[in-house]
């Protein structure tokens, strides 16, 4: 039964973990045996394996899966039918992934157990880091967490993020104190989900305790820089709040603005000039370690998508301050933590933990100098999909080196459900693998908790490139880049145009309205995730188009072929990620273009 011992704590945490990984195939073939026995009648199962339980079954029947095969199941249950459809547990709220399905975000089915398991992995960070960092129980923690906006299924389940799901439960808000848990912000104000007035607090509250905190953090890098950026905004204001013991009255969220009172007991012009002091100095370099001198670390997800702003969060602590990656996880299951937490961003691996879900792993074949290819992506077959498939092999399987794509089985009633992350094994700690977070599949442009996919921004940019046409012009190449250079990070995307009449029939005004046009229109047509980190969390800022001069993309085409590249294979990459590819790029802009309005997002 080990999917039901996941109160541990401290020490014990440790110990769990050791027999965890020590006995990692029997604690996979205990976690598959209980999820077929308890859901063995329901009707996803039942339809598959006509009542067996017996692994070999399972594994000869029961499809591999992607979130559209689930959909009409999830969304039965959405509509009221009972969860017994997939799982045997009362599924208790339907998780919001940063995926989305023609628009909509995913929802996964979650059962009560899911936030013991989900606490169990959280209970493991603080005894691992202590392992390599002493006296963290003497200060604070100043980590910056935030809820997002919650919707309802039409049964009235909620539909919320992970991790809003967490802070909003009782594992986070009744947690028993201890001094390894002793936040700067207080509950009040991680749980208000005016993101402002969240964040405003919450640092207001880091600033105060700056002299206790140890340490810092938020669940991702990109939310950590954007702090930064909304203290170099407001900075002045918090200062006025510290030097006067009130709080603006821009902070309305009764709860805030109570929880805030007890921290802001007197007037402090002393902190408040120190904290105004090192704010005014530019450039920010090393701005961190100044205004939380005790600080011994940064905790945030640094790896995958993330890894953009290390060099970011390098700059604002110095290189002083070592980044921890503690943990990899998703809507539909936890994965695992990282037993180093001191290792170096580009050399992070994290350990699966066994008692999560049952694990197993599509193996991709090894090509070329990126080291491998991912099935599907060079637009071939299905049928060598089908083939690898069959190749699934179980976690006492994986092989050091190799790379995968991770398929969960879950309480909740997911089956042979496809994550899509891609994963090399670097190596097996006892018996579980441990392994380096690839890339997610299919994903070319994130900045935030926004992935998108090269399919929408393919159908934004053919519904945008027609607002050109009228004016005889036409899109020629495009290509993208996730610019993070600034905070919020955006979306730029470099166009070639060819205009098929003599210039001047635009007018410089016009042009400027169109090309306008075309980033709201670009920006309306990706997925609800961006538009909302777009318009409702500002984590992502407004889509950029930089048009390029004619040839560009030829000259583009030369750079990679004289990389290496095969002239008969090649396709315009619709992301760009190396740096000299891009340097061809910029060097040959004519005009940018922003999208001048937030993209439509109703919550
Ligand atoms: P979501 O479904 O919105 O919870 O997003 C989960 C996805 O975020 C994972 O499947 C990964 O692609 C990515 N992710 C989560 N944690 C990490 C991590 N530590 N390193 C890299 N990517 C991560």
């Amino acid at each position: 039964m080990d999917g039901k011992r996941l109160e541990y704590k401290g020490e014990e945490a440790l110990k769990e973990l050791e027999r965890l990984t020590e006995k990692a195939d029997e604690v996979q073939e205990g976690i598959l045996k209980e999820i077929l026995n308890t859901n063995k009648s329901t009707e996803y199962l039942n339809k598959y394996m006509c009542g067996s339980t017996d692994f070999s079954d399972f594994k000869r029947l029961v499809p591999v899966i992607t979130y559209d095969n689930i959909l009409p199941y999830i969304q039965r249950i959405g509509n009221g039918e009972d969860s017994s459809l997939i799982t045997s547990h009362r599924i208790t709220e339907m998780i919001c992934s940063s995926g989305t399905s023609a628009g909509e975000p995913k929802l996964m089915p979650s059962i009560a157990e899911d936030l013991d398991r989900r606490t169990f992995l959280y209970n493991l960070i603080m005894p691992i880091v202590n392992q390599y960092i002493q006296g963290l129980d003497e200060g604070k923690a100043m980590y910056l967490y935030f809820v997002k906006a919650e919707m309802s299924t039409p049964c009235g389940l909620p539909a919320r993020p992970v991790l809003t799901s967490y802070y909003k439960s009782k594992h986070f808000k009744c947690r028993a104190r201890d001094p390894f848990n002793d936040y700067t912000s207080p509950d009040q104000t991680i749980l208000c989900t005016d993101g402002f007035q969240s964040m405003y607090c919450q640092l207001l509250a880091g600033l105060v305790h700056r002299h206790q905190v140890l340490r810092l953090g938020a669940v991702f890098a990109s939310a950590f820089l954007r702090a930064i950026t909304f203290l170099e905004a407001h900075y002045l204001d918090l200062c006025h709040d510290i030097r006067t013991g009130t709080l603006t009255n821009k902070i309305n969220d009764p709860s805030c603005r109570l929880s805030m009172l007890d921290i802001l007991t007197s007037s402090n012009p002393q902190l408040a000039d120190e904290i105004e002091s090192i704010c005014r100095k530019k450039p920010w370099k090393g701005v961190i370690c100044k205004l939380w001198p005790k600080a011994k670390y940064i905790e945030a997800v640094v790896t995958g998508s993330m890894a953009q702003y290390v060099p970011a969060l390098e700059y604002y602590s110095a290189g002083k301050l070592p980044l921890l990656s503690t943990m990899y996880a998703s809507s539909e299951c936890y994965f695992g933590v990282n037993l180093k937490p001191l290792s170096r961003p580009d050399n992070v691996s994290y350990t699966l933990l066994p008692n999560m879900a049952y694990f197993e792993f599509i193996p991709l074949p090894c090509f070329g100098d990126n080291g491998f290819k991912l099935i599907g992506d060079d637009g071939d077959d299905e049928e060598d999909e089908e083939a690898w498939r069959q190749k699934l092999v179980d976690l006492a399987h994986v092989r050091v080196g190799s790379y995968y794509e991770l398929v969960v089985t879950t309480f909740a009633g997911l089956y042979r459900y496809r994550i899509g992350d891609v994963v090399q094994v670097t190596g097996i700690y006892r018996r579980a693998p441990q392994f380096r977070f690839i890339c997610r599949r299919n994903v070319v442009l994130s900045i935030d908790s926004d992935k998108t996919n090269e399919e929408d921004l393919h159908k934004g940019v053919s519904t945008a490139k027609k607002l050109l046409e009228p004016h005889n012009a036409l899109l020629l190449e495009y290509t993208s880049y996730a610019d993070t250079s600034t905070v919020p990070g955006h979306y730029v995307l470099f166009w070639e145009i060819e205009h098929l009449a003599p210039n001047g029939v635009v007018t410089p005004v016009e042009e400027i309205r169109i090309m306008q046009q075309c980033c709201v229109t670009l920006e309306e047509n990706l997925d609800y995730i961006y538009r909302r980190c777009r318009s409702f969390d500002r984590s992502v800022g407004p889509l950029e188009i930089r048009v390029v001069e004619p040839g560009t993309f030829n000259v583009l085409m030369d750079h990679f072929i004289s990389q290496g590249g095969s002239i008969n294979q090649y396709k315009t990459p619709r992301c760009i990620r190396s740096s000299s590819a891009l340097k061809v790029l910029n060097e040959r802009i004519k005009a940018c273009y922003f999208s001048p309005r937030d993209p439509t997002w109703v919550p």
